[in-house]
């Protein structure tokens, strides 16, 4: 990775909506509301309806959102989840978390998502479920997935860390699958000034699950039922958060209007652009090209200015 160059700069979202962050945060600090509480609830709440799930449970960030799943799901030791060798490594972190192993299946070539065909090919007796991304914000084909996994009884989950507000079918990312993990790192469409996650889904099990899970395996304050993990969502980025999705529809329409302009107005040869399928509402997290020779194609591009 060429750390010289600075791809994103988050400064222009502080600094357009400054007054709202500081006053969002400053009642966080006079409530002391640090450590999950109403600042964080109320994202839930938000953020749910933004998703249009019927639940949202805020975690500390997107990779324990995929590893609590995997737990609301049953996945353990001996069990395998096909996941998209073309992700990011925390795709697969919430499946290995879980003592089972994570299984990689190819990308269409079109695409660069994940192909159904070969997640087909790597079912095994032990194939508890399918984990398909949503990469760059483009979503994968997830009527076709779904398809092989009610053929083999498997569940799929949506990882939507680079897809707030992608759709499907004219349907929200997030409400396709058993459920939606979603993470609010910084840079990501959506993002917490820290870390931050979520998991959305539309059975109330797994929300009260979760809930439990991340709040070190208690619904009864001193009484453990199962091992449980310290995976709250923090009160400062609940709130911070809460700001920030009022902008994310404006956010989304801007990311949306120059992808589709780079993807009119590109008409290089030696540039290959991801496939956009018709039936799909990508929300471009990152514009990703192939080249013939990439170190040369970004020194073009910085001599350029872009
Ligand atoms: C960012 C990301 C994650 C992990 O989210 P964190 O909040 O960084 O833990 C998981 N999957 C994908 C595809 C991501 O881009």
């Amino acid at each position: 990775m060429a750390q010289h160059l600075k791809r994103i700069d988050l400064t222009r979202d502080f600094a357009a909506h400054r007054e709202e962050y500081l006053e969002a945060i400053r009642q966080v600090c006079e409530e002391t509301a640090f450590s999950g509480g109403k600042y964080a609830d109320a994202f839930d709440r938000a953020f749910a309806e933004y998703v249009g799930a019927p639940y949202a449970c805020g975690v500390n960030n997107g990779t324990s959102a995929l590893h609590c799943a995997m737990l609301a799901l049953g996945v353990g030791p001996g069990d395998e989840v096909i996941v998209p060798a073309n992700t990011y490594i925390a795709t697969a972190w919430g499946v290995s978390y879980t003592g089972a192993t994570p299984v990689f299946a190819d990308c269409t070539a079109d695409t660069w998502e994940l192909d159904p065909a070969s997640v087909e090919e790597r079912i095994t007796e032990r194939t508890k479920g399918i984990i398909g991304v949503h990469l760059y914000g483009q979503p994968f084909d997830f009527a076709a997935v779904e398809a092989v996994a009610r053929r083999h009884r498997l569940f799929v989950v949506e990882d939507c860390a680079q897809a707030h507000g992608a759709k499907f079918e004219g349907r929200n990312v997030g409400t396709l699958g058993e459920m939606g993990c979603f993470s609010f790192y910084p840079g990501k469409n959506l993002y917490a000034f820290g870390e931050g996650g979520s998991v959305t889904c539309s059975r109330k099990e797994y929300y009260e699950h979760i809930t439990r899970l991340k709040n070190q395996g208690c619904d009864v304050r001193y009484y453990h039922d199962e091992i449980g993990y310290n995976y709250r969502l923090e009160g400062l980025q609940g709130a911070v958060l809460s700001v920030s999705i009022r902008y994310l529809p404006e956010w989304t329409r801007r990311r949306q209007a120059i992808g589709e302009r780079y993807l009119r107005e590109i008409q290089n040869p030696r540039i290959t652009m991801q496939g956009h399928p018709e039936n799909t509402t990508p929300v471009f997290h990152l514009f990703v090209v192939t080249v013939p020779d990439h170190e040369d194609f970004l020194r073009y591009m910085e001599e350029a200015d872009v």
